[in-house]
């Protein structure tokens, strides 16, 4: 049953207001709830139309703007001003998509190639945050006709390979439209708990979610226990897609009629006419054999076979990131316990083989695939809601966060692959007497020295308390909340002085970046955990060196005229193998320094303890 409220200013009655679940799709967006009475999933349609929106802006000359099936008739005929795969954009610069920036009809401003990407629509500009909102408002408005009753709260849906910066704009996108996002949460996971709602019985399964939808494919490995899903690993391909068989198929026909990439390029309502058919002929071939029609007067032809061989590729390369999934998850394909499928694009039959296959068993898709995600948005809404309990979320990061020590060496807080949220803290110290402030870089990445990382932000903690060197403790805490944002706190224990940064970096990381970053830790390993042992070498010589320098100044009496040459000729050896590329040899000189300076240090200290027992009052 719904609750029912009073509005003790207007003395109207309310119902409780209900929480959305909305999958922003790169080609289609929706919305979903638990529907009040029969507690099952719905996603929400108007009386005889899809629940499906097509993920497209469309600007009409005077500044309107439409969604939807609306803005989509207008593909072909107004493509500079038609904005679709939004998605693909979000949390992007040029450079990171320019290598696709021929899919895109419209114009993406390529003139600062470092900074975020907008598009330009005349003479106005957006970015993929406007876009989304657009969309998002749209769904927000719909849901509200159909609900009669406002919506402002949501969670909203993002590929599990979307970064802290992607996140952070998709939560960005939905605040402008007016919505109060509770949570991000991952497509793969939100599709697993729409299945996870029958498995309330106590049992260990593990199950594999693969998701080709339009735009971005992801596969992740899940482990249910009594209720309790856990995302033992994630893979994917942000670049990788129904989108991408379409194109496939258009370039097939471009070859079959002779058109030119030139030509097409001329012609962007051509090229779109093309890519709409594509995706007709796509479609078609789930269930048909041959597929014919004519654009512009060009016969178009595609048999089942034609497209099963151009699409196979693609498909192993999905197939790719399964096997590294199951690597990651360090499980066999055997222990899966089932497959489900979500994503327009599990309908191509040739997939649904591929990857039962793989997986040695028939797949699950059973849930339209289509709506999966947002109904399962729904259950994590309700879950919010606090009407069902008995779930709890872990999702996991996909590469380590660490900050920078001393050296440029990376010091990992949060190791890859640890699960969602999570917190973990370390102490830190100043390395100069005196020393008031710190600066603390944080990075991502699995290399041991910081400058092969990406750097994704920086804090400065001032106002320490002149103190000597060592004596500060500043203790450095990752927080990584559900919606996998990071946090960075830095305190000073001693004198409480704190300062904090949430990371919204510049931009995001494509799912390549990532896979790239992982390949390089592991063919840079060796060289890697050398220059990690020169580097750890060079700074405890260093620190030998300063505090050595320290002692002396402090304590020259104390020496011997003998032990304070020994100690200097010791000092300039050590400094020269600082400047070698020897750890050996550092190691070396850093002992024979430790040798020379033992005794009187002992002797140094043996002084302070008496003195300090006779200042001892009986
Ligand atoms: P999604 O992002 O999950 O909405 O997926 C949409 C993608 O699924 C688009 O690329 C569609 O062309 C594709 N799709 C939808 N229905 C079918 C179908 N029957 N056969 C093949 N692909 C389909």
């Amino acid at each position: 049953m719904a609750k029912i409220g009073i509005n003790i200013a207007t003395g109207s009655l309310q119902k409780e207001e209900m929480i959305v679940g909305i999958d922003l799709g790169t080609t289609n967006s929706l919305v979903a709830i638990i529907h009040p009475e029969n507690r099952q999933p719905v996603a929400l349609k108007e009386h005889n139309s899809s629940s499906l929106v097509p993920s497209i802006v469309h600007f009409d000359k005077t500044g309107n703007i439409t969604v939807g099936e609306e803005a989509k008739q207008y593909l072909v005929t107004e493509p500079h001003n038609t904005i679709f795969s939004a998605k693909r954009l979000m949390g992007k610069s040029y450079n990171d998509i320019k290598d696709n920036a021929s899919f895109f009809t419209f114009k993406v401003i390529d003139d600062n190639t470092e900074s975020l990407v907008k598009v330009q629509v005349g003479d106005k500009f957006y970015s993929p945050i406007d876009l989304s909102s657009f969309i998002l408002k749209e769904l927000k408005q719909r849901a509200e006709h159909i609900l009669k009753t406002p919506v402002t709260k949501a969670v909203i849906t993002v590929p599990a390979y979307f970064n802290d910066a992607q996140r952070q704009a998709t939560r960005d996108a939905g605040k402008l439209a007016g919505l109060d996002v509770l949570r991000i949460i991952n497509e793969p996971t939100a599709a697993s708990l729409a299945y996870g709602l029958g498995l309330g019985k106590e049992e260990i399964k593990t199950i594999a979610v693969y998701d080709l939808g339009g735009g971005t494919f992801d596969i992740s490995i899940l482990q249910i226990t009594n209720g309790i899903f856990e995302v033992l690993s994630t893979n994917g391909d942000t670049y990788l897609g129904g989108d991408d068989f379409d194109r496939l198929i258009v370039h097939y026909w471009m070859k079959q009629s002779g058109i030119s990439e030139t030509e097409i390029s001329a012609n962007k309502e051509l090229s779109q006419a093309l890519r709409l058919k594509a995706e007709e002929a796509k479609k078609y071939l789930s269930s048909n054999e041959n597929f014919e029609a004519k654009v512009e007067n060009i016969s178009l032809k595609l048999s089942k076979q034609e497209f099963e061989s151009l699409a196979a590729p693609l498909i192993e390369r999905t197939i790719q990131s399964c096997r590294n999934a199951i690597a990651d998850a360090k499980v066999d394909v055997q222990q899966i316990d089932s497959v489900v499928m979500v994503g327009g694009s599990t309908r191509v039959p040739a997939v649904k083989k591929a990857v039962s296959d793989f997986f040695g068993s028939p797949v699950n898709d059973t849930v339209n695939p289509d709506e999966v995600v947002a109904l399962g948005a729904a259950v994590q809404a309700d879950i919010l809601a606090g009407n069902n309990k008995e779930f709890l979320l872990l999702d996991i990061t996909p590469l380590s966060l660490g900050i920078e020590t001393m050296g440029g060496l990376m010091d990992v807080l949060i190791p890859r692959n640890s699960k969602i949220p999570t917190k973990a803290g370390r102490q830190y110290t100043t390395h100069k007497d005196g020393q008031s402030s710190m600066r603390i870089t944080v990075f991502q990445g699995e290399r041991d020295l910081v400058q092969d990382n990406r750097k994704l932000a920086e804090l400065n903690l001032s106002g320490i308390p002149g103190m000597p060197a060592g004596l500060p403790k500043v203790e450095v805490s990752f927080l990584i909340n559900a919606d996998g944002i990071l946090v960075v706190k830095a305190k000073e224990l001693r004198s409480g002085v704190e300062q904090s940064v949430e990371v919204k970096p510049q931009y995001g990381l494509s799912d390549m970046e990532v896979e790239k970053m992982l390949l390089d830790s592991l063919t840079h390993a060796k060289d890697d955990i050398a220059k990690r042992a020169l580097v750890e070498a060079r700074t405890e010589g260093e620190q030998l060196l300063q505090t050595t320098e320290k002692f002396i100044g402090k304590n020259a009496s104390l020496l011997t005229q003998h032990e304070l040459i020994q100690t200097a000729e010791a000092m300039q050896a050590l400094q020269l193998a600082l400047t070698m590329e020897d750890k050996d040899l550092i190691h070396k000189k850093v002992e024979e320094l430790n040798d020379i300076s033992r005794p009187y240090a002992e002797r140094a200290m043996d002084q302070a303890v008496s003195s300090a027992m006779k200042g001892r009052a009986i």
